[in-house]
């Protein structure tokens, strides 16, 4: 007989399905589709539908805190206690002979909000850096960046509900069918009773999504900003604006207009590789759409030009007008599942907490009045990249990394290797003993998982939801929260002796009030019984707030939208050349997720895609000589990998696509996808660029 059914969220992708946990007696847990859950309406992927063995299978997880003396030593088992004795004395002993910026936490998207609010108040407020940054820096940093510029602040403007009323949608760097899948099945279903909705995909590769769409546009790698200016001047030689929108509530047109009539219909559809007559079509069903959306997530994001990319992307609804109605908006849409709550509490390295700017000295102010501090740093703290260039330099000495892999998922991994050899003192916060960053802990923590703690999560439509404590977390294992705080204690700080994770919810709520995001009269119990809300949640029984500008009026100065130029319209990755002639472009395959440390637990997940493999235009294996499932080298400035390759048109000639999830663990090093990537990143975003590498590849031949 089943015990208990409990409501939660799904720990994968942003889209943030509802769930049933069905509890057995043996503690062993069931998951289903919450069919009252307004985003999934009882459906679930197949990430979703097996989560429950990720919880179950507790074979993997980390059950007490380890400890090596030195790097000589091996890791040995030790007390919680002697545990963050020795991190809070290392980290004291740091700071005293380095400074405050010598030290880092580097955490995740998959963080509780409660758990990245409590991380930043402890190195921002306490610890006197701003060096705290997150793996969401490597999915949409360049998204958040493109929001706060176009519309004063980090705000999504709209709701899943609108896909169900939009009749155009450009979908571009993304792959929704694979990667937010219930998220895409709405909009499947929105077309299956709408023949007359379209879809228009931009890829460089044939993608689920890409072939289902009414027009995929087949782009060159990295000409995207040629490809929406392009756009946007059919749609104002067509006349197909809105002047009253741009005339009233935007900001720097004329800008906008003389950039994208510098290029030709005709010019830029040669640099972009994309027919003329396709980029007139879409501009036309963009044009006389009474509801357009645009969706977009890493393929525009990842780049060194990703903020210009959004930028272009953006300024497409804002000379249509398609913003702050019902059935329109630029939608990005997070990887991750709380990638969202991340940005809300300033958990990056250049935020501050509620929306707040790092630059603003009134707003460090408030942030440091708020938490009992002398002052917050005017200085940035290091990026997800710059940590391990840092660490690499020796200027960041010690690194706490929580819930998070980088040794798999950053770019140019070998580097970030050594920088973590390199590195004085490194712990590791995580659940499951899969990750290979482990392999250069100092300090592992072993931390409760998913339905192991209680907390919330935003998905990507700003939707706040409440996940209850299900089962107890395996051996010592403790809830992140708990890991914090009592470090924090240890290092002498006042503000962290919280009797639960409900008084962190409620001391950040206090923290949103009067802010864009005000939440403050959302509380657990609300959430308990109501559900989920998107804020802000501003009000006394407010019913929370689907969609953004409304009014028009936007958080910028003057409250107009503003149309941001993109600086270049080319991309700055490093180009092929003759000794790496093919772009490499990186991406996810259906049933992993991220460095597979869950979904590679689950042998059915395993079946679809069971290992790495290299996909390339025929035409391009028969110059190399390369047929399907021979091995192939592909190589880069920077490493190598050697993985069968897979023949298919799907993809464009002279691009090949590797899947990231892959890493030395699972695989031998020499099929880790990011031994090949560039430490290059946007200058405004720091993202990483994994969408474009100049490789080569030949059909290996052992030596
Ligand atoms: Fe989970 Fe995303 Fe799949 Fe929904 S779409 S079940 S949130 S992985």
């Amino acid at each position: 007989m089943p015990e208990k059914v409990l409501k939660s969220t799904c720990s994968y992708c942003g889209v943030g399905c509802g769930l049933l946990i069905t509890k057995d007696a043996k503690n062993r847990i069931q998951v289903d589709g919450d069919p009252d859950h307004p985003v999934n309406r009882g459906m679930l992927c197949s990430k979703g539908r097996n989560l429950h063995y990720v919880v179950n299978d507790t074979s993997d997880r980390l059950l007490y805190p380890q400890m090596r003396w030195s790097r000589s030593h091996p890791l040995e088992r030790v007390d919680w206690d002697t545990a963050l004795d020795r991190a809070a004395q290392v980290f004291k002993s740091i700071i005293e002979k380095h400074g405050p910026d010598s030290v880092g936490f580097y955490v995740s998207g998959q963080c509780l909000t409660e758990e990245y609010y409590i991380a930043n108040k402890l190195v921002k407020g306490f610890l006197g850096t701003n060096n705290i940054d997150t793996n969401s820096r490597l999915c949409m940093s360049s998204a958040v960046v493109g929001y706060k510029k176009t519309f004063g602040e980090d705000s999504v403007p709209i709701s899943y509900a609108d896909i169900e009323l939009a009749d155009c949608f450009l979908i571009t760097g993304a792959n929704p069918a694979y990667c937010h899948p219930i998220l895409y099945r709405r909009l499947e279903q929105h077309k299956e009773k709408n023949p007359d909705v379209r879809v228009i995909a931009v890829d460089p590769r044939l993608t689920d999504t890409a072939a289902a769409a009414d027009l995929h546009l087949q782009l060159i790698p990295g000409t995207d900003i040629i490809l929406y200016n392009a756009i946007g001047r059919r749609l104002l030689q067509l006349g197909l604006i809105d002047k009253d929108f741009i005339n009233n509530h935007t900001e720097g047109f004329n800008q906008y207009k003389e950039q994208v009539n510098k290029l030709s219909l005709r010019e830029a559809s040669k640099l972009c590789g994309v027919p003329m007559a396709d980029i007139k079509k879409a501009a036309d069903w963009i044009g006389i759409s009474k509801g357009f959306i645009s969706m977009w997530a890493m393929g525009l994001n990842q780049s060194v030009v990703g903020t210009n990319k959004n930028f272009a992307l953006l300024n497409l609804s804002l000379i249509t007008g398609q913003v702050g109605k019902p059935g329109c908006g630029p939608f990005s849409l997070t990887g991750q599942p709380n990638a969202m709550g991340g940005r809300e509490v300033g958990g990056m390295a250049n935020l501050l907490a509620v929306h707040k700017d790092l630059t603003n000295p009134e707003h460090r102010s408030e942030v440091a009045q708020f938490w009992g501090v002398e002052s917050i740093s005017p200085k940035p703290g290091y990026t997800a990249t710059q940590m391990f260039e840092e660490l690499e330099t020796g200027k960041l000495k010690a690194i706490w990394i929580i819930c998070t892999n980088p040794a798999v998922s950053l770019p140019d991994v070998n580097r970030v290797e050594k920088a973590l050899k390199n590195a004085r003192f490194v712990v590791v916060q995580d659940i499951s003993n899969r990750s290979d960053t482990l392999a250069y802990a100092d300090l592992v923590l072993p931390a409760a998982g998913w339905l192991e703690k209680e907390g919330t999560m935003t998905n990507s439509e700003r939707r706040i939801t409440y996940l209850p404590k299900a089962v107890n977390a395996p051996g010592e294992a403790r809830p992140d929260v708990e890991i914090i705080c009592d470090f924090a204690q240890k290092m002498g700080f006042r503000g962290f002796n919280f009797y639960n994770t409900e008084e962190i919810y409620q001391e950040y709520c206090t923290m949103t009030r009067g802010t864009s995001i005000d939440i403050s009269y959302l509380n657990y119990d609300r959430l308990k019984t109501e559900g989920s809300f998107q804020w802000p949640v501003n009000e006394y029984r407010h019913p929370g707030t689907p969609r953004l500008f409304e009014d028009r009026k936007f958080y910028t100065p003057s409250q107009k939208a503003v149309f941001n130029i993109p600086a270049t319209v080319t991309n700055r990755s490093i180009k092929p050349s003759a000794a790496f002639p093919f772009i490499l472009t990186t991406g996810r395959v259906r049933d992993q997720w991220h460095t597979m440390t869950k979904t590679g637990k689950v042998s059915r997940l395993r079946t679809h895609y069971p290992k790495p493999v290299l996909e390339i235009h025929p035409a391009d294996a028969f110059a190399l000589n390369i047929r399907e499932g021979n091995l192939c080298e592909v190589s880069s400035e920077n490493g190598n990998v050697r993985v069968t390759a897979r023949l298919t048109d799907s993809i464009r000639k002279g691009v090949v696509f590797l899947p990231m999830h892959w890493g030395k663990k699972l695989n031998s090093s020499l099929n880790r996808t990011n031994n090949l990537t560039q430490n290059m990143v946007d200058p405004q975003s720091k993202e990483p660029d994994f969408k474009f590498t100049a490789v080569k590849v030949a059909r290996y031949q052992k030596k």
